[in-house]
C-alpha cells in the first residue's frame, strides 16, 4: 500500500486530462443506471481494498465538520460543542469548519478512528462513489483519485464500464 500511496498523485495528474473528458461527456448524458453501476463499482472496490491499510484521507486531508457532526462529537467526548471547536478546529476559505491539523488527531497508530462510531457525516461518505448522481460531483472525484487509491480504481473501472 505504501508504495500505490506514493505513486498515487503521478498517476493521477497522468490522467488528469483523460478523466476531465470522460466526466465532461459523463456530465452531458449519464445512462439511466448510473446509480446502480456506480453501487455495483464500489463494493467491488471496497470487497478488495481495506481502508486500515491505508488511511491516507484522514492522514492527507480531513473532513469538514458540520454542526450536527460537532453536537455528536463533543457529546461523545463529553465536552461543551464550543470547547470541541476551540480544541480541534478552524474555519477554512469556504467558512466551514475543518481540522487544525492533519494527520487527524482522532487517527490512531493502527489506522483505527478513535470516534468511529460518532465520525463526521463527510468520513462516512469518503469517497463518494457510492452516491447518487455520482457523476455531479467530478471535479471532487478527480482531486480525490490523487488521494484515494479506490477511488483512483473505480474512476479507471468507470471508464471501462460505463457507456454514455
Ligand atoms: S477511503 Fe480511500 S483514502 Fe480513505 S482509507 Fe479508504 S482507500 Fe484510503
Ligand atoms: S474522524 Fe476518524 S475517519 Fe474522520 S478523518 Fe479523523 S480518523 Fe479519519
Amino acid at each position: 500500500m505504501e508504495e500505490i500511496l506514493k505513486n498515487l498523485p503521478e498517476k493521477a495528474k497522468d490522467k488528469h486530462k483523460e478523466n476531465k473528458k470522460f466526466f465532461a461527456k459523463l456530465r452531458k448524458k449519464p445512462p439511466k443506471d448510473l446509480d446502480r453501476q456506480m453501487q455495483d463499482m464500489h463494493e467491488e472496490e471496497f470487497s478488495r481494498t481495506n481502508c486500515l491499510d491505508c488511511a491516507n484521507c484522514c492522514k492527507t486531508t480531513g473532513p469538514l465538520f458540520t454542526n450536527k457532526d460537532i453536537e455528536r462529537i463533543s457529546k461523545h467526548l463529553k465536552q461543551k460543542p464550543q470547547q470541541f471547536i476551540e480544541q480541534y478546529l478552524r474555519i477554512d476559505e469556504d467558512n466551514d469548519y475543518v481540522l487544525q491539523q492533519v494527520p487527524c488527531t482522532f487517527l490512531a497508530e493502527d489506522n483505527y478512528c478513535l470516534i468511529y462510531d460518532v465520525r463526521p457525516k463527510a468520513c462516512r461518505e469518503f469517497p463518494h462513489t457510492d452516491r447518487k448522481d455520482f457523476h455531479k460531483i467530478s471535479n471532487l472525484t478527480i482531486k480525490n483519485t490523487a488521494i484515494c487509491p479506490a477511488a483512483f480504481n473505480i474512476v479507471e473501472e468507470m471508464k471501462r464500464r460505463v457507456k454514455g
